[in-house]
């Protein structure tokens, strides 16, 4: 899969993607990054990419033609391109959009904003898709630019070294992961619980879901509803809020 990104601080992506699972994807051609210098594509000395703002008020806007040529410079090998801007003002990403995104064949081309922002007629003629990560403001949007290529580049077939572990991971099944342990099986007095040292694996199925349960009720209730829970799970369910409530008295 193909990522285009339009940024003023190319450094910060080049740090995050030479590392980790985005460094292998790269290797293995799994995801395929370009990272292009806004500033290239600014007509004077000084190579300007933003102006005063129409209207007064403070901070500086982002100027369309900059970021018009830069987006024409992406795209001049005319393959189908999704122009994503993230910005705090579009749709709040989640492990859904993440999903319909890896599954994407057009590339992915970010346009990251600084200052106050781009300049509207850019957001109104050249961007397909407004994303945000959350609602809160960063200073700009290479964060979330990144944060949005890693969810997606990990869920792309062979750019993890074993596939299973995206079958459980919180939000892909609807609810939250369940609790993980590694050696030693005591540590500081705590114990990993016996079920998992019991090689059944049934038994460890049973009790990973139901503490994955447990988790979602305590920490994002809400997904419960959405969940698609079996008849038996909501039958767990009724019986761990009695186990809360009876822990809370
Ligand atoms: N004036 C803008 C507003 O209030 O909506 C905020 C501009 S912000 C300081 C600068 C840039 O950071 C934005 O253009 C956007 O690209 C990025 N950004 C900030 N917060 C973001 C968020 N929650 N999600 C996605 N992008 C964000």
């Amino acid at each position: 899969m193909r990522f285009s990104v339009i940024t003023l601080f190319p450094e910060v992506f080049h740090a995050y993607l030479a590392a980790g699972i985005m460094r292998r994807a790269a290797e293995k051609s799994v995801a395929v990054f370009d990272i292009i210098q806004l500033r290239d594509f600014a007509s004077d000395r000084h190579r300007t990419v933003d102006d005063y703002p129409y209207g007064g008020g403070p901070g500086m806007v982002m100027k369309p033609e900059p970021l018009e040529k830069a987006i024409k410079y992406a795209t001049k090998d005319g393959l189908p391109t999704l122009n994503v801007l993230v910005s705090p003002q579009g749709r709040t990403f989640d492990q859904k959009m993440a999903k319909a995104l890896s599954e994407e064949k057009r590339r992915l081309l970010f346009i990251c904003g600084r200052y106050e922002g781009i300049d509207e007629r850019v957001r109104a003629s050249l961007v397909d898709e407004e994303i945000s990560v959350g609602d809160y403001v960063l200073t700009g949007g290479e964060l979330p630019a990144l944060v949005i290529i890693d969810a997606v580049v990990r869920l792309l077939p062979g750019a993890l070294g074993d596939e299973d572990s995206l079958k459980e991971e919180s939000f892909s099944w609807g609810i939250l992961d369940y609790p993980h342990y590694t050696r030693p099986p005591e540590w500081n007095g705590l114990k990993v619980p016996e079920a998992l040292l019991s090689g059944n694996h049934a038994e460890i199925a049973r009790w990973r879901r139901k503490e994955a349960l447990r988790r979602t009720l305590r920490n994002r209730p809400e997904l419960i509803e959405q969940a698609g829970l079996s008849p038996k799970e909501i039958e767990l369910i009724r019986r761990l809020k009695e186990e809360e409530y009876e822990s809370d008295k």
